[in-house]
């Protein structure tokens, strides 16, 4: 194999120093992270761009296939290296050259000299490396203003390194880079898009789904495991916590009038959230939630949950179509997931006719009548925390005994 290592380069970076050095450590252990099967892992941290050493194939193959996911980061280039020889840089460059010679294509050759000591200065070595890939493919010639493909050469100190291929990063910062939020991941399309999208911006993730056993079943909340899970790969680890629900819906059932049900059950969501928010020390909350979509996403509705809270509320999704979302999912691989079948607890919960405009003084009214605050407590209190991916070191220790 050619390849000696990835070069990477950051995505949108601020300029500012300090900030610059916490988006660059971020980055690296993000990327230490996602190749945790790869470890150990040679990274080389620059102002402007980092080194990973390839030692074979195979880990060039993950690594190539995976990077794509990794926030904060614009492109990335194998990068190949070769003695400080002109006719070994000729054959290395003609071997990368390779891959473009079925098309027809413009290149050009671009080379910086850091070793001034060695013979040739730039433009000798550019002329005769052109010259040798002009001779060797036909397909090929030069442009040297807007070249589809740029054969860059370093001649450094150690040795030559050579690179060709420009690959699109995921763009976005680094998770952990903009703090920390809690999502609200139900097991539908939207949340997991949301929590995806906040990702990109660089937001460290916690989750927290409501389910009702037994209305809601194993199934389901297997689901949002699953779900969560799928998010992991965008770079860190997510705490799940599932919140025993079924006591207050019962009691929302019971308490208020049925077309104030859907918005008295958000409500308690949110607090319920607000509070778990502010134990795990999460800045804000993150919902799927799109303007217009259901009776829960009007204008009134959302003034009437929101005001549970002044904590704030990203909803990335508020101004997107379900079609752009549903291909967001798609793409991100959480669309098959999200379409299983299984209920949720706020479906089998939800009145033939919710309040799509509720009036908030009149949700006030009903709900100050019960003592929610108690079960509310009890729901926090009584939660189930999961850290996703799930080790498996249970089955690992018994296929060791068997
Ligand atoms: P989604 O596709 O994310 O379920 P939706 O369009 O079905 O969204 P709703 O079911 O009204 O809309 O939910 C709106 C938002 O409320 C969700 O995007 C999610 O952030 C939050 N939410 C809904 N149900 C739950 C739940 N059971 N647990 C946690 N959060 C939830
Ligand atoms: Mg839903």
């Amino acid at each position: 194999m050619i390849w000696k290592e990835i070069l990477i380069r950051y995505g949108e970076l601020s300029t500012k120093g300090r900030n610059k050095n916490d988006f660059i450590n971020r980055l690296r252990d993000n990327v230490r992270y996602s190749f945790n099967d790869l470890m150990p892992l040679k990274i080389r941290a620059e102002r402007d761009r980092m080194f990973i050493e390839i030692e074979n194939e195979e880990k060039m193959n993950i690594l190539m296939e995976r990077l794509p996911e990794v926030f904060g980061i614009q492109s990335f280039s194998p990068v190949a290296s070769c003695e400080k020889d002109m006719e070994k840089i000729k054959a290395l460059a003609i071997q990368i050259m390779e891959l473009y010679q079925d098309q027809n294509i413009t290149f050009k050759v671009e080379v910086r000299r850091t070793d001034k000591s060695f013979p040739l200065d730039s433009h000798a070595i550019q002329r005769e490396i052109g010259g040798t890939v002009l001779r060797n493919y036909q397909n090929l010639s030069v442009n040297v203003k807007k070249p589809d493909v740029e054969l860059r050469i370093e001649v450094r100190l150690d040795a030559v390194y050579m690179m060709a291929q420009v690959i699109q990063g995921a763009g976005g910062m680094p998770v952990g880079s903009n703090g920390k939020s809690l999502l609200m991941l139900s097991g539908g399309i939207d949340s997991p898009v949301a929590g995806y999208l906040m990702m990109k911006r660089g937001v460290r993730l916690e989750a927290i789904h409501f389910y009702s056993p037994p209305y809601t079943s194993q199934n389901s909340l297997q689901k949002v495991k699953d779900l969560a899970n799928e998010l992991t790969k965008f770079g860190a680890k997510i705490r799940l916590h599932i919140i025993p629900f079924t006591e207050l819906q019962v009691l929302i059932k019971e308490s208020v009038p049925e077309n104030m049900t859907m918005t008295t059950t958000r409500r308690m969501m949110l607090r319920i959230a607000d509070k778990v928010r502010e134990e795990i020390g999460a800045m804000a909350i993150v919902t799927g939630e799109s303007l217009g979509q259901v009776a829960s996403q009007t204008l009134e509705s959302l003034t009437a949950i929101n005001a549970v809270t002044s904590t704030p509320i990203l909803r990335p999704l508020i101004a997107s179509d379900k079609l752009d979302i549903i291909e967001i999912a798609e793409r991100i691989g959480t669309y098959e997931t999200s379409i299983q079948p299984y209920e949720d607890c706020c479906t089998i919960f939800t009145p033939a006719s919710p309040k799509t405009k509720p009036k908030l003084e009149k949700v006030m009214h009903y709900e100050s009548f019960t003592e929610f605050d108690e079960y509310i407590e009890r729901a926090v209190k009584n939660r189930e925390v999961h850290i996703l991916p799930e080790k498996k070191v249970q089955e690992d220790k018994f296929a060791d005994l068997l």
